[in-house]
């Protein structure tokens, strides 16, 4: 299922589309003007300035550590002309970046200042949107009852498969692909779930060790009880990990199974699938149709998302399959833009000042 025909390529978008109406339609009613502000390590940042660009009641500011997203990525969040789009390379990494952005909420005298927001992966509104998607592949089968293998790295896109599944969608089974940070496999299948280093690997969107849509997953498979559930994201905060109680990962594993891709096996499936079918598929889509292939039940169609087209990550490709994918029509001379980027210190107070600085004129 082909999710990354939207502006940046990439499934974000249909959330992100439909969010930035609404927050403009909300402010605009209301007469106010609020600053959006992100950290990405690529996706993340270039959905959000095309789904805000030139809205007239949102500034927004993108936090990207600087030298460390594809060319592709920086310029897609660098070449957007309007006004209200501001790109703040940090001289730092993803982390500082995220860091700094949480710091920023903390800071409440910032926050009033400039009306800060945030549109980050556990926003709702984002898990509803993509909630849609999962129906519409059902309709579009017939109605038959499906499988679905979702590349996962913070748990929001197969998250909302397990939301539609709770609306009454006929579905068999939720499998979760992940690349070399398998944590969610260890989750699934051993019941520990447990912090270690970020590994970075040829799918960089699913390059995340902690999940924060699992969580919510947790509450539902542990009768909502939230304060149990507090308990279990308390010890991950002081000791890196927790177990999954018994009773919670049997009614997690009737709903999901969980396995992970590694690198290798990952550009194998690219060049396999470009072998088998003439179709190039991004590395994130790959890590989901290597999973998919070993859950294949003969009764069940399976179906793959596929999350990011393969011009977004065109150096894993042409790896794979020797062939440089083609950016499509609409981003064609993305390469010829002119950038528009300001450099800042990896410094709490220098990027707030920016800010400021920026949203002012
Ligand atoms: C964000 C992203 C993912 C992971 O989605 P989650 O909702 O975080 O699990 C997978 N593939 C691509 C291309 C992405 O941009």
């Amino acid at each position: 299922m082909e999710l990354f025909h939207g502006p940046t390529l990439a499934f974000k978008d249909f959330a992100m589309q439909l969010i930035g109406q609404m927050f403009q339609t909300v402010l605009e009613r209301r007469g106010e003007r609020i600053t959006i502000v992100g950290a990405t390590s690529g996706d993340t940042g270039s959905a959000a300035i095309e789904a805000f660009r030139g809205l007239d009641n949102v500034d927004v500011c993108i936090l990207y550590p600087h030298g460390r997203v594809s060319e592709v990525q920086r310029r897609q969040m660098t070449t957007p002309a309007e006004a209200n789009v501001h790109a703040l390379a940090v001289e730092g990494t993803f982390d500082d970046c995220q860091r700094h952005l949480k710091d920023m909420f903390a800071d409440q005298a910032f926050r009033g200042e400039v009306r800060l927001a945030a549109v980050n992966s556990i926003n709702w509104a984002r898990v509803l949107a993509q909630v849609v998607y999962y129906w519409w592949a059902s309709a579009s089968l017939g109605g038959q009852t499906l499988s679905f293998t979702v590349p996962t790295g913070n748990f929001g896109d197969i998250y909302a498969g397990f939301i539609a599944k709770r609306m009454g969608l006929a579905t068999d089974r939720l499998v979760i692909a992940t690349n070399r940070n398998d944590i969610l496999r260890a989750a699934v299948q051993g019941g520990r779930y447990e912090v270690g280093t970020v590994h970075p690997t040829i799918s960089p969107s699913m390059d995340i060790q902690v999940s924060s849509n699992f969580e919510r997953l947790l509450f539902d498979a542990m009768d909502r009880d939230g304060a149990r559930v507090a308990a279990l994201m308390n010890s991950l905060k002081q000791s890196g990990g927790f177990t999954i109680p018994e009773a919670a990962q049997a009614r997690i594993r009737r709903h999901f199974d969980a396995d992970s891709a590694s690198e290798e096996e990952t550009g194998d499936r690219i060049a396999a699938t470009f072998a088998d079918t003439g179709e190039l598929v991004c590395p994130h889509t790959a890590v989901g149709l290597d999973v998919a292939e070993t859950h294949l039940d003969i009764d069940v169609p399976m179906v793959a998302l596929a999350t990011a087209h393969p011009a977004k990550f065109p150096d894993a490709v042409e790896a794979a399959t020797g062939i440089r994918p083609p950016l499509p029509k609409h981003l064609g001379n993305l390469y010829d833009r002119s950038e528009r980027v300001t450099r800042v210190e990896n410094d709490l107070a220098a990027i707030q000042s920016v800010i400021r600085e920026k949203r002012a004129k």
